[in-house]
C-alpha cells in the first residue's frame, strides 16, 4: 500500500501557467508526494455549468467557448512544446461544443456532468506536460477509471470498495513509477457514464483517493494560508488557525466553510490520515493542520456561513397536541427524495431548511408534487434569500452565558431558526441575505477580535 501524500491544488491554484508552476514547485519539494488531485483552471466550471444549464443564444455559446479556448491557450502558449496537450484539449473543447449545443436543445443531469468534467480533464493534461518539463516523470491519469459512484448525476455518491480495489488494481503500481496527475470532482457510474460529486469536490476526491491508496498525508492547497475564524473575504481581521480537530472541521465545512467541501473529512477521518490546508500562493506562510488530537480547544472556534437557503414552514392547529403530524410531514419528504438540513418546531409548526442537492449552485426547491401533498395536511410557506450563520466550538451545550453575548450582539438583526443547545459543536441561525455578512462582521468582532 501507498505510504504516499496525496495533495489537492484547487482552481485558483491552477488558475494559469504562473499558478502551475508554484503548484510543480510544491510538488517537487515533498518527494514523498506521488498522487496529485487537480481541479478545473478558475472559472471554468462556472463557464460549463452556464453552458450546462443551456444557453439559447448562439452568439452567446460562441462566447463562453471562445473565454474557454482562452484560458487554455495561454498556457498552452507558455509551453514549451504543446503539440500533445494542444491536441488533447482542443478534443475536449471539441466535445464542450457539441454538449454545449445539445445541452441548448434539452438540458439534462446526466449531461451537464459530462460537460462540467471537462474543465478536470483539461487542466490535468497541462498540468502534466507543465511538470514533464520541469523533468518531472508525470503521468496523466482519468481518474473514471477508479472513481466509481452510483448514477445521482451532480451529487454521486462514491462507492468506497470499488474505489478501493480499482485504485490497487490502476493507481498504486502507477504512483510507484510517477508522480500521477488525476482529475478532482467527477468520476463514473458503473455503465460508465461520467458523474460528479458536487461543486467544490474536488477536495472530496483527493480525500476518498487518499483513502483507497491508504496515503500518509492529504494536502489541500488553496488560494488561503490555512482555515482561518471565519472567511477572510469577508472579516479581513480574521486570522488563521494552526491546528484544528476533525470535528471543528468538519462542522466548518457542513456550515459551508467553502475552504472544504463538506463530505472532504470523513474518508481522513475514517483512516485518520491527517489533512493539511495551505495557499499554493504563499507555502511559506504554512497552514492548518487538521489532526484527531489538538493540543487547545477553545470555546469558539470559528463563523462559517451558508448562503442559499430555502427555508419551509410547515403549519396546522392540528398539530397542537396532536401525534402522528411529524412522521407524516416527513414521510411526504422522504417519498419525495427532499433531504432536510435544519429543523425546528413549535406546538402548531415546524420549519426546515433544505439541502442542496446538486451542481447548479442555485437555492434547492421544493418539489412541486412534494407541496402539493403538504398542503392537504397543512399550509405551506416557502421563503428564499435567507443565509445560515454558524457559530463552531467546543462544548457548547454545556457552556453557559454566551448566548446572551452571541445574541445581544446580533439584537438588531432578524435571527430564525435558531438551532442551540442540540449540538455541542454548533450555534446557527438563519438571517436575510442582505445582512448576512454583516451578521459575521459583527460577530467576529465581539467573539475573535477582543
Ligand atoms: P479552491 O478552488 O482551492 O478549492 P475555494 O474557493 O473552494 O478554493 O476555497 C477557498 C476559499 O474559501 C477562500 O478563498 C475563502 O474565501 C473561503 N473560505 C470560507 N471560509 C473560510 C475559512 N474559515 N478560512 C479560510 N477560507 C475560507
Ligand atoms: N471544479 C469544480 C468546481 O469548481 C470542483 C472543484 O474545484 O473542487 O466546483
Ligand atoms: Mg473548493
Amino acid at each position: 500500500m501507498g505510504s504516499f501524500n496525496v495533495a489537492k491544488f484547487g482552481g485558483t491554484s491552477v488558475a494559469n501557467f504562473e499558478a502551475m508552476s508554484r503548484c510543480a514547485a510544491i510538488i517537487e519539494s515533498n518527494p514523498n508526494t506521488k498522487l496529485v488531485v487537480s481541479s478545473a483552471c478558475s472559472g471554468v466550471t462556472n463557464l460549463l455549468v452556464e453552458l450546462a444549464n443551456g444557453v439559447q443564444d448562439q452568439t452567446h455559446r460562441s462566447e463562453i467557448l471562445t473565454k474557454l479556448a482562452e484560458i487554455h491557450n495561454a498556457v498552452l502558449d507558455q509551453l514549451e512544446d504543446s503539440t500533445q496537450a494542444a491536441a488533447e484539449v482542443y478534443t475536449i473543447l471539441d466535445t464542450v461544443t457539441s454538449l454545449a449545443e445539445a445541452a441548448s436543445i434539452q438540458a439534462s443531469r446526466k449531461l451537464t456532468d459530462h460537460l462540467v468534467a471537462c474543465g478536470e480533464l483539461m487542466s490535468t493534461h497541462l498540468l502534466t506536460q507543465l511538470m514533464r518539463e520541469r523533468g518531472i516523470a508525470a503521468t496523466r491519469f482519468d481518474i473514471r477509471e477508479v472513481l466509481r459512484t452510483d448514477s445521482n448525476f451532480g451529487k454521486a455518491e462514491p462507492e468506497l470498495d470499488s474505489i478501493r480495489q480499482l485504485a490497487e488494481e490502476k493507481l498504486i503500481p502507477l504512483c510507484q513509477e510517477s508522480v500521477v496527475i488525476t482529475q478532482g470532482f467527477i468520476g463514473s457510474d458503473a455503465e460508465g457514464n461520467t458523474t460528479t460529486l458536487g461543486r467544490g469536490g474536488s477536495d472530496y476526491s483527493a480525500a476518498l483517493i487518499a483513502e483507497a491508496v491508504e496515503a500518509s498525508g492529504l494536502e489541500i492547497w488553496t488560494d488561503v494560508p490555512g482555515i482561518y475564524t471565519t472567511d477572510p473575504r469577508i472579516a479581513p481581521k480574521a486570522s488563521p488557525i494552526p491546528e484544528i480537530s476533525f470535528s471543528e472541521a468538519s462542522e466548518m465545512a457542513n456550515f459551508g466553510a467553502k475552504i472544504l467541501h463538506p463530505s472532504t473529512l470523513v474518508p481522513a477521518l475514517r483512516h485518520d490520515i491527517p489533512v493539511f490546508v495551505g495557499s499554493s500562493k504563499e507555502p511559506e506562510k504554512g497552514g492548518t493542520w487538521i489532526r484527531h488530537q489538538v493540543e487547545s480547544s477553545p470555546l469558539f472556534r470559528a463563523l462559517a456561513l451558508r448562503c442559499n437557503q430555502t427555508m419551509v414552514t410547515l403549519r396546522s392547529a392540528k398539530m397542537f397536541h396532536a401525534y402522528g403530524f411529524l412522521a407524516r410531514v416527513f414521510e411526504i419528504l422522504a417519498k419525495h427524495k427532499v433531504s432536510v438540513d435544519l429543523i425546528t418546531t413549535s406546538e402548531i409548526s415546524v420549519s426546515l431548511t433544505l439541502d442542496q442537492t446538486d451542481t447548479s449552485g442555485g437555492a434547492p426547491q421544493l418539489p412541486e408534487a412534494a407541496r402539493i401533498e403538504l398542503e392537504e395536511l397543512c399550509s405551506v410557506d416557502v421563503e428564499h434569500n435567507l443565509c445560515l450563520v454558524a457559530l463552531i466550538g467546543n462544548n457548547m451545550s454545556e457552556s453557559k452565558g454566551y448566548a446572551k453575548q452571541v445574541f445581544g450582539t446580533l439584537e438588531d438583526f432578524n435571527l430564525r431558526m435558531i438551532c442551540y443547545g442540540a449540538s455541542p459543536h454548533n450555534l446557527c441561525f438563519l438571517v436575510h441575505e442582505s445582512v448576512s455578512k454583516q451578521a459575521i462582521q459583527k460577530l467576529h468582532t465581539e467573539l475573535f477580535e477582543g
